[in-house]
Parts: C-alpha cells; sequence; structure tokens
C-alpha cells in the first residue's frame, strides 16, 4: 500500500468560510496557549499542573487542555475538538522536533524554538484525523462541525472511492483547500520506458534536456508575475495595519497564489512527462540553500573600516530568480513521480562542472560567465548553446558508474585524485580505463574514443 496526498480548493459559503476560519483559529489558539503553558512548566511557574514538570507529549498537553478548557476558553464548544487536537498536536511535534535537533537526534536544518503563531502571518489550517469527515459526493467533503462544502474538483473521483486517513484544511492564496491522505495499492509500474536524458533547469527556460527538448516559462507567468510586483509596490505604499493595507494584503496573496499556481503546473507537466517517459532521468543536485546565501563581507585591506563589493546585489537578483523557478519543487516532484512510474532518477554532484564542461571532448572551461549563453570550445571548436551542452553533460555523469562517481567526488573534496590505479582497485579498471592519462576522468562506461572523458586540468 502507498500512501497519496490529494489536494483539492473548497468552495465553501460565507457561513461555511466563517466556519472553517473559527476551526483554524482555535487550533492557532490553543498552540499559544499550549506553548505559553510549556514555557511557564519550563520557567518552574507549576501553577498549571501542580507538578513542575515540563511534559509536551500529546496525552500531557491533551490532559491539560480537558482540565482547563473550561476556564482558558469558554467558547471551545463553538468549533470541532479536532481542531484543538491538531494544535496542540503540532505544538508537540514543535518541541520535540527542537529538542531532538538540539540533541543532534534529528537531521537536517536546525529546529528553532516553538514560536508563537500569529493570526495575520500563520497560514490558517487545522487536521482532522478521527471522526466522520471524508467524501461524502462526487463533489462535496464532510466536514465534522461545518457540513457539506463544495469542492472545485470530482473528489470521488480523485480519491477512487477511498475514505482518507486524514484531512488538512488551510488557507492560502485567498483559498480555502483540503488535503486528503488516501491508502491506495501500490502502482503496477508501465514496462514502456526507455531511453536516458539529462535536464538542466534553468531561470529563463525552465528546462533544457540532452535530446534538444526545451520547455519555456509560459507567457503568462511574465503577465501574472508583473501584476504581483505592481501589487506588491501598491501594498508597500500603504500604511502598515490600516485598513487599506489589508486590503493591498489580500490582494496580493491572491495574485501570488496565481503565480504559484501557473509555475507548479508547469513543473507538474514537465515531471509527468520525463517520469513517464524515460527509464534513467539524470539532473543536477543543485543546493538552493548554497546559492541563496548572502556572500561574506569582504573587508578592504587598505582600508581597515571599509568594505569592497562583494557581489550582493548582484546575487540578490539572480537568486531571487533561481528561488523562483523551484528547483526544491522539481526534485521533489520528480522523486515521487519516478517512484511511481519506475523511471530511476540520477543525481549528479553538484560540484560537477556541467556548465564549464565540453560535452564533444571533455575540456572543461577554467571560466565561463552567465552571460555567455552558447558554449565554444577552444579545444575542439565546438558551438552549442549553453544549457544544451550542460544537459548533455549531466546526461552523461548520471549514467557514469558508481565507483567513478565516488572517485569524482573524493577528488572534489581533495581526499585522493583518481588514476588508472585507484580504477583498477574499484573494480572498474580495464585496459581502456588504464590507457587514460591520470589528469582525466572517465564518465560513461562505453569505449575509449575519448569523447567522454573529462579533463579537469
Ligand atoms: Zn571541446
Amino acid at each position: 500500500m502507498m500512501r497519496k496526498g490529494i489536494k483539492v480548493r473548497l468552495d465553501p459559503t460565507p457561513r461555511q468560510e466563517r466556519l472553517l476560519a473559527s476551526n483554524a483559529g482555535a487550533a492557532r489558539y490553543v498552540f499559544n496557549l499550549g506553548l505559553m503553558h510549556i514555557k511557564s512548566q519550563l520557567n518552574g511557574n507549576t501553577s498549571c499542573d501542580g507538578q513542575g514538570k515540563a511534559d509536551w507529549s500529546m496525552p500531557a498537553l491533551r490532559r491539560w487542555w480537558n482540565a482547563w478548557k473550561q476556564e482558558l476558553a469558554p467558547w471551545w464548544r463553538e468549533n470541532s475538538k479536532e481542531a484543538y487536537t491538531s494544535g496542540l498536536q503540532s505544538l508537540s511535534d514543535a518541541f520535540s522536533n527542537y529538542f531532538a535537533s538540539r540533541d543532534g537526534e534529528r537531521k537536517g536544518e536546525r529546529m528553532g524554538w516553538p514560536k508563537w503563531r500569529s493570526k495575520h502571518k500563520t497560514t490558517p489550517k487545522f487536521t482532522y484525523t478521527t471522526g466522520s469527515f471524508g467524501v461524502a459526493d462526487p463533489h462535496g467533503l464532510k466536514l465534522p462541525r461545518i457540513g457539506r462544502v463544495h469542492c472545485m474538483e470530482n473528489v470521488e473521483q480523485l480519491t477512487g472511492g477511498i475514505q482518507p486517513s486524514h484531512m488538512t484544511i488551510s488557507k492560502h492564496g485567498g483559498h480555502w483547500y483540503a488535503s486528503l491522505c488516501v491508502e491506495v495499492p501500490d502502482p503496477q509500474p508501465p514496462t514502456t520506458l526507455e531511453g536516458h536524458v539529462g535536464v538542466d533547469i534553468g531561470v529563463k527556460r525552465i528546462a533544457t534536456l540532452s535530446d534538444g527538448t526545451t520547455v519555456e516559462n509560459p507567457h503568462t507567468l511574465k503577465t501574472s508575475m508583473r501584476r504581483q510586483r505592481r501589487t506588491q509596490r501598491k501594498l508597500n505604499r500603504r500604511r502598515k495595519g490600516s485598513k487599506r493595507y489589508l486590503k493591498a494584503k489580500k490582494e496580493l496573496q491572491r495574485v501570488e497564489g496565481h503565480v504559484a499556481n501557473q509555475r507548479r503546473d508547469r513543473m507538474d507537466k514537465l515531471t509527468t512527462m520525463l517520469a513517464t517517459t524515460y527509464a534513467d532521468i539524470s539532473i543536477e543536485d543543485l543546493s538552493v540553500k548554497g546559492m541563496t546565501k548572502r556572500p561574506k563581507a569582504k573587508p578592504d585591506p587598505n582600508n581597515p573600516d571599509k568594505y569592497l563589493p562583494n557581489g550582493r546585489k548582484a546575487k540578490a537578483g539572480l537568486n531571487r530568480e533561481i528561488l523562483d523557478v523551484g528547483f526544491g519543487m522539481f526534485r521533489r516532484m520528480l522523486e515521487y513521480k519516478c517512484a511511481l512510474s519506475g523511471a530511476r532518477l540520477h543525481i549528479v554532484d553538484r560540484w560537477y562542472p556541467s556548465s564549464k564542461t565540453c560535452s564533444n571532448c571533455g575540456t572543461v572551461k577554467a571560466k565561463l560567465s552567465l552571460k555567455e549563453r552558447v558554449y565554444r570550445c577552444d579545444h575542439c571548436g565546438l558551438v552549442i548553446d549553453r544549457d544544451l551542452n550542460a544537459a548533455s553533460n549531466i546526461d552523461v555523469a548520471g549514467s557514469a558508474p558508481r565507483d567513478v562517481k565516488r572517485a569524482w567526488r573524493a577528488h572534489k573534496t581533495k581526499e585522493s585524485w583518481l588514476t588508472p590505479e585507484t580504477l583498477a582497485a574499484s573494480g572498474e579498471g580495464n585496459a581502456n580505463q588504464a590507457a587514460v592519462p591520470a589528469d582525466c576522468l572517465r564518465l560513461g562506461a562505453d569505449a575509449g574514443n575519448g569523447v567522454l572523458s573529462t579533463r579537469t586540468n
């Protein structure tokens, strides 16, 4: 069995919209209340449970809430009890994540101390996990204490008639959505996949495939992005917190939601096409975080209090665009779609110079400015579109044997360098590869015509 997420836009009546907002507000309220409670426990103020021990486990929070809800929130009956449960659950998760991260038991980015949830800045949401929620009819969802809410899509068809195990209601871009989690049988991968492809993701052009296919940004996206910038300027001119400000903010959220939807749609179509067409897909491991980090300040050696230009302004513009394209989204989509279709996804090391390498002779250029849209090789005279060159290199690097990839990484970290001896030791060595000069790294498994090797000097 496999879990599948389905998201549909809701079409609530004004009354239902008020109830949705109320439930989401209840989840937020109880989160903040619980945070205050845990804080006072940790500070040694034992007035809340009388024992002076901080316990952020779900049973403890639930016990505390049931004992105090009448006093702290006499209006609690107005909302579904699931709203309070989801608020407490996310608080409990926030604390476990914080402590696990602090103690090094949690991978990934460091989690901070749980923050207050602001009414204007937090995404309104709550989750149903128990009770009689689910698909009511083809275009309707049943929400306890709210009733049947109409959906914009045929939700029965999307879920295949399977009742969801949980359902999260959230609001973004000015609209309410329901995310349903359903358990579906494992898909049968189709056997029609064949061939391999390398994909280069870009800013101006959304993607270039190694077979020469290009995927452009939709024109409508440019139009709505212009509208987004205009609305942002409008918001900036208004006094913060005023009625006119809030009105402009709402408008901006709506426009931003539209832009995000357009982008996701294009990415969805591209990743579906890739995952259902090719057997082997190679992409670059692009670290969005690394690319968006603010450049370090560069002190002026002659003037101790002054700083030299460090390209921060230029980077800020480019980074914004890079983020906009949504590399992270692309990779996540491709990962799960490949798992569904049975295609193999290869991630090429992020230090591999895909743009600087000649896809014909393997020479690596020392410098390649972003302005150069056409790659010209000084060694073999190849003239090729920059992105197409990169895509071809990614394709070759992605389909290279594992040991060669590892050797490449090892070289990059300056631990060792690939020689015919290390190749032989890794089991990849044969007469052909031993003949490659030591300053060349062979990418790709086929014959020694030198086309697939990368010169690294
Ligand atoms: Zn060349």
